[in-house]
């Protein structure tokens, strides 16, 4: 995807604080945080939501979700952390490649 803005950080075509990578996923700092910690987690493969899932990205999904709880260790989140996916114009969604926002390090008002 040339013009998706994620697609771009993960090719290191644009710039982002990058707290973790691997061969399947990255975490970097969100641009403009709604929490002391911030993060969003990306697949490299540009797949643009949960909707755009299929039954082949099992594999790369599971190892995300087993990622996030690693990432907020690092980061320091002992006490817990919000994890959120916004899927499509009605969740919100505003950058089309998957991500998971990790919200943590204050007082989150319960959903
Ligand atoms: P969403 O509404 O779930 O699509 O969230 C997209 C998030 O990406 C927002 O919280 C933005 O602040 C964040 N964002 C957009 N561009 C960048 C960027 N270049 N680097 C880091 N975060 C970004
Ligand atoms: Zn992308």
């Amino acid at each position: 995807m040339t013009d998706c803005i994620f697609c771009k950080i993960q090719q290191g075509d644009i710039p982002a604080d990058i707290v973790y990578e691997d061969e399947h996923c990255l975490a970097f700092r969100d641009i403009q945080p709604k929490a002391p910690i911030h993060l969003l987690v990306i697949p490299r493969k540009h797949v643009e939501n949960l909707d755009d899932l299929v039954e082949s990205d099992k594999d790369l999904v599971s190892h995300m979700m087993l990622t996030i709880p690693k990432i907020a260790r690092q980061q320091g989140l002992k006490e817990g952390y919000r994890t959120v996916a916004n899927t499509g114009t009605g969740g919100g969604q505003e950058v089309f490649h998957l991500h998971f926002h990790i919200l943590g390090g204050g007082v989150l008002h319960s959903l």
